[in-house]
């Protein structure tokens, strides 16, 4: 049902039985008004009727006759019949790596209709709670080292929650399915028999990169990118395929592992000198870029103190950023290119580049 009238600061008072009503409780909210719900015939009190402009009573309250009778003494009335079935959902949500403007319409839209929002330390969309105005939201943020909420509890607040009837976002960093344990989330929906709708999202593993100027694939200069986490160190069989491919590799989750990974490429035989680059905190003020080489890289991040969030990019592609060619001794292939270059620092707006690290 459609509630177009505009009932801004109305009081309204929504009579029935707990998990009926919810749905009836959000339209009249996003209706404007101000809502209080009575779930058994005795919270229905001659104070809060008196309280209340207009009463519901929703599926069996329409039979709680005492209550009914309460209500219609002090205010108009009207019933509506129970939700048929639970119309419980899971909608899994990438917010993109940074801010508002880089989720998808389809993730707004998604938010706007959420019951429940559980979000993620790295979904950084700003106020959650105005974009889905009266939904619960549960911070399940996990920081490194040590999860906030285990996997485990999260998925089974979000099948508890969707079970109940209500439809529940999942609101996760990037894109879900990229070492989002988005899979895993979406598998215990199904299991519980739930219906799970994914939006995808902006991944850092190219957004970042992107935004300091690096593009993952280059005519004439790359044609792959491998995206891999840097959780655990490469195995060399991992390092050998990934210098072989002759393409980018992008890491994330990479710092704590910087000099392990690195070491492993050029022990894979990835050349020393293969621009690389650390794009610290992505779409921040604080956004930085530390270029440098393969030999020389998990140094100079050091010596910057970079940390994590960053992504790590390993390819000749870094040499099309702009930042590469402000490195101190830095050849350019010609001086036309490195004119284009200096334009494209403007054109791509690279955050924080003064605070960038060449090596
Ligand atoms: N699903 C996410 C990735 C989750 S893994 C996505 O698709 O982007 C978390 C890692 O992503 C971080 O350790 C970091 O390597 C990277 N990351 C995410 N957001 C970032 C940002 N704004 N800046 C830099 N790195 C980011």
């Amino acid at each position: 049902m459609l509630i177009e009238t505009d009932l801004e600061g109305l009081s309204v008072l929504v009579v029935g039985p707990p998990g009926l009503t919810t749905a009836c409780v959000r339209r009249y909210e996003r209706a404007g008004a101000v809502v209080s719900v009575a779930a058994r015939p005795r919270d229905v009190t001659r104070e809060r009727c008196e309280g209340a402009r207009l009463g519901v009573l929703v599926g069996p309250a329409a039979t709680w006759t005492e209550a009914r009778a309460a209500l219609v003494g002090c205010c108009p009335v009207v019933t509506e019949p129970a939700p048929d079935a639970p119309r419980g959902r899971v909608v899994l949500v990438g917010a993109g790596p940074g801010g508002l403007e880089l989720m998808t319409l389809a993730g707004i839209r998604a938010l706007a209709d959420a019951d429940v929002v559980l979000t993620d330390r790295l979904a950084e969309v700003g106020d959650v709670a105005a974009l889905a105005p009266g939904a619960e939201v549960v911070d399940v943020g996990k920081r490194p080292g040590h999860h906030a909420v285990p996997q485990g509890d999260i998925e089974r607040l979000l099948v508890d929650r969707a079970l109940t009837g209500l439809t529940v976002v999942r609101l996760k960093g990037g894109d879900p399915y990229v070492f989002g344990r988005g899979g895993e989330e979406v598998a215990a929906a199904v299991e519980a028999g739930l219906p799970v709708t994914v939006v995808p999202g902006v991944s850092s593993a190219v957004g970042v990169p992107g935004s300091a100027g690096i593009p993952v694939t280059h005519r004439g200069v790359s044609h792959a990118f491998t995206v891999v986490s840097g959780h655990v160190p490469l195995e060399p069989p991992q390092a050998r395929a990934l210098a072989g491919l002759g393409g980018t590799v992008v890491i994330l989750m990479g710092m704590h592992n910087l000099v392990p990974l690195t070491t492993a490429l050029l022990g894979a035989g990835m050349p020393g000198d293969t621009p690389a680059a650390v794009v610290e905190r992505g779409f921040t003020p604080d956004q930085r870029s530390i270029v440098g080489t393969l030999a020389t890289l998990s140094d100079a991040a050091a010596r910057a103190g970079a940390a994590s969030p960053a992504v790590v990019v390993v390819g000749e592609v870094v040499r099309q950023s702009a930042v590469w060619a402000r490195r101190q001794g830095a050849v350019p292939a010609d001086a036309a290119r490195s004119a284009e270059l200096a334009d494209l620092a403007d054109l791509v707006g690279v955050a924080g580049l003064a605070l960038d690290v060449v090596a």
